[in-house]
């Protein structure tokens, strides 16, 4: 059986791991989880990057810092994973969901406009499969309206969109590093930003609500409770994982890209005869092969297709049933305008296996198989 997603090891984890045990403390913000904050700061010239225990809770301290009150209005795609949704109705947020683009599947930026009312204070453009929104005219729109941005980067993290690393063009930028996405801790996250007034609040938030931050910096003699907080902090267990990762991405990057590439280049042909279609990628955009699915015609040859490969010993799935489509979504928000593309590209979109050990031949058979189906 090919698994669909297998987390990688690429070297040094457990050695890390080990070593975060011998340093004798467990608990948050130590030597790791400054390490990995240190590392993303650097890289993707981030002014701040907080490591936090998901990219749901990331969503959630952006939704909070952006101050969301109860009876605004926040702009997303339906097409998303529930937890964009989640942090922001957490705070009393109604949901307008608006349709996404067919070449992407990302948030579709023309029809963001009509969905501004006077009640809209943010948009979240989430980067499907890691491939980013187009962000130019997302940020413009935004500065007319006085909106704020918080890109959901969950799949995004090494993925560029005019040379600007995903997850530092909006206001925050949310990380994931859950098992399933490229760079892991298990379960984990990161929230980015810039704005240093930010800073405090986001610290406190993060800190039960305490400026224990402060303290450790010696900036106030002993730390009380001063705000709303929660505990957003991940162990150095997981950053230590993490940080090995993140040592080598480029080694995972390219060989996700290799993988993404064999796909693409293989199925060219079944595009060309007009069977599937295959991701798009638009111009200035530089991706981290996080996905590689393929749309079929419709649900009911995705459906077969899914079965066929199953029977082979290949485990493919489908992705989001949009959010607009269910009860949650339903209760909690409302698309706006006409759902061209929304329902029908995520009935037809397969997911094939793609993970860092998934090996050459091993995708040579998944190709094969869907070849199979198609003649
Ligand atoms: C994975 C994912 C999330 C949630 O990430 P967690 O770290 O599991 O909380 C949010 N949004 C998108 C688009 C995702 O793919």
């Amino acid at each position: 059986m090919i698994d669909f997603n297998r987390p990688a090891m690429v070297g040094k984890e457990l050695e890390y791991i080990a070593d975060a045990v011998r340093r004798g403390a467990l608990c948050g913000d130590g030597y790791y989880s400054k390490q990995c904050s240190r590392w993303m700061k650097e890289r993707y010239h981030a002014g701040h990057a907080m490591l936090t225990t998901s990219c749901t809770h990331a969503l959630e301290m952006a939704a909070y810092l952006v101050d969301i009150q109860p009876g605004d209005e926040v702009i997303m795609p339906s097409y998303t994973f529930v937890s964009t949704a989640d942090a922001f109705v957490l705070r009393g947020a109604r949901i307008v969901f608006t349709d996404i683009r067919p070449d992407t599947l990302n948030l579709d930026e023309k029809k963001v406009e009509a969905a501004i009312t006077p009640r809209t204070r943010a948009i979240v453009p989430v980067h499907y499969a890691g491939v980013a929104c187009e962000m130019d005219t997302i940020m413009d729109i935004a500065a007319a309206f006085r909106l704020k941005v918080v890109e959901d980067a969950a799949q995004g993290v090494e993925s560029e969109y005019k040379g600007k690393p995903l997850g530092t063009i909006g206001d925050f930028g949310c990380f994931s590093f859950h098992e399933t996405k490229n760079y892991t801790m298990g379960e984990g996250g990161a929230l980015l930003f810039h704005d240093d007034s930010m800073l405090e609040r986001a610290e406190i938030l993060r800190e039960k609500g305490t400026d224990r931050s402060r303290f450790f910096r010696g900036q106030v003699d002993k730390y009380r409770w001063v705000d709303y907080g929660s505990s957003y902090l991940p162990s150095e267990l997981n950053a230590a994982y993490l940080y090995a990762q993140l040592e080598e991405h480029d080694k995972i990057n390219e060989k996700r890209l290799s993988l993404w590439k064999l796909y693409h280049d293989s199925f060219l042909d079944l595009e060309e005869s007009g069977l599937v279609s295959r991701p798009v990628i638009p111009e200035g955009c530089r991706h981290n092969a996080h996905m590689y699915y393929l749309k079929a015609k419709d649900l009911e040859e995705r459906t077969r297709l899914i079965g066929w490969l199953r029977e082979k010993g290949i485990y493919s799935v489908f992705h989001y049933v949009p959010l607009h489509s269910s009860p949650a979504g339903q209760k909690f928000g409302y698309f706006s305008g006409e759902d061209r593309y929304t329902t029908r590209e995520s009935e037809r979109l397969i997911r094939l296996p793609m993970f860092y050990d998934l090996k050459p031949e091993e995708a040579l058979y998944i190709i094969d198989a869907v070849h199979a189906f198609y003649a």
